[in-house]
């Protein structure tokens, strides 16, 4: 996957967002000399803007914005979405569903431009909802998705638009491969701002209660919610892996390392070496009760899964919130946000 140049055009779209400025960052340096990387925001409000390629602001929800940016491309990763943490896509449904305008449009365009690859990224909130009922879940399969009961809105959107690739691949022949992943953090992200999710914003939370010298943390839900968190770099490896094999079906793509919402503030408090008083809010959105990632297939396909620890992919994370906390509001605390004392939840 490493040290050869390559000349084929690869398309990255929501390369302003943190899975996409990631990979962007890694197809460098796997050698890709012509890489495209494609989002709304401005680009001053990229999370990361590379040089040497070529970086374009669009809307891909219209067509004719596809069509340009898929102009000689080989391959196409398809990452852009309006999305967030459990606190927008749940009062969001509406956009989070006109996400499918970028995925058609983008796979019509793919179509057309002959491209070799399109990789979409799905999520784990295609499962059905009765599967995450208790916090002591059973992993999810990938064949958990049928009979469709997906997260309303976000999740019905990520479903559609994998039976679409499916069926480009078997009417068209565009060579779609899809991952779901299952909630991925780490550094350059959305940290605040109401779409971060909740290990970023739990590391915020942790350096606003030091600052503030008011040691404590309201958590949405009781806590006892399950999720496994999957750092950003056993993301990137397993997006590389699953977009050039041979796999046609969605694989999963997530940590199997399952903590509750306690467990995780209690590491961020470890690392932090901070104790903060636990305030628990049973009506905010906490989505399902458990989810985890059966990572049977990709082991099976790759001999290989995610496994940077929890704990290691934190204190990264942790590090990088701290220094953009200090960087924003110059050492002080900065003023609390429209959702105060928020930790916000997963998806
Ligand atoms: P992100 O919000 O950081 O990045 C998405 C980017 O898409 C944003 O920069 C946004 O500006 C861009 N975008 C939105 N609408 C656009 C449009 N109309 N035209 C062009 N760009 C547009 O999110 P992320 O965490 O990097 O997620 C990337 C992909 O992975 C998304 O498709 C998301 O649904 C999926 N996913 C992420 C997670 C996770 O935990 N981060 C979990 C499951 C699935």
């Amino acid at each position: 996957m490493s040290g050869s140049v390559s000349e084929r055009t690869i398309v990255v779209t929501g390369a302003g967002g943190f899975i996409g400025g990631h990979l962007v960052n890694r197809l460098l340096h796997e050698g890709e000399r012509r890489v495209r990387a494609v989002d709304r925001k401005p680009l001053e409000k990229w999370f990361q803007v590379h040089d040497g390629v070529d970086n374009r602001v669009a809307d891909l929800t219209l067509r004719e914005a596809c069509t340009e940016v898929c102009e000689g491309a080989a391959q196409v990763y398809q990452l852009a979405a309006d999305m967030g943490g459990m606190g927008f896509i749940e009062t969001h449904k509406a956009e989070c569903m006109l996400s499918v305008l970028i995925n058609t449009h983008m796979l019509l365009a793919a179509r057309d431009a002959g491209a070799e690859r399109f990789f979409f990224s799905s999520s784990a909130c295609v499962y059905k909802a009765e599967r995450q009922s208790r916090p002591e879940v059973t992993a999810l399969c990938e064949s958990d998705a049928y009979p469709a009961d997906p997260e309303d809105g976000y999740g019905w959107e990520k479903l559609f638009s994998e039976r679409m690739c499916r069926h480009f691949r078997e009417d068209y022949g565009l060579e779609t491969r899809v991952a779901r992943y299952h909630n991925v953090y780490g550094p350059l992200g959305t940290w605040h701002g109401g779409r971060e999710k909740a290990p970023a914003a739990i590391c915020r939370k942790a350096i606003e209660a030091q600052l503030s010298g008011e040691l404590e943390i309201e958590i949405w839900g009781n806590g006892e919610q399950t999720r496994s968190f999957m750092y950003i770099d056993d993301c990137l490896e397993g997006t590389r892996r699953i977009a050039d094999s041979a796999v046609l079906e969605p694989l999963n793509l997530g940590s199997s390392e399952l903590v509750s919402i306690n467990q995780l503030v209690s590491l961020v408090e470890e690392i932090a070496g901070v104790r903060l008083e636990r305030f628990y809010a049973p009506d905010a959105p906490m989505g399902v009760a458990g989810r985890n990632s059966d990572n049977t297939q990709i082991r099976e396909c790759f001999d290989w899964a995610p496994s940077v620890s929890l704990r290691d992919g934190l204190e990264k994370t942790y590090k990088w919130v701290h220094d953009e906390y200090m960087k924003r509001w110059g050492g002080r605390l900065g003023p609390r946000e429209a959702t105060p004392r928020r930790p916000g939840t997963t998806t």
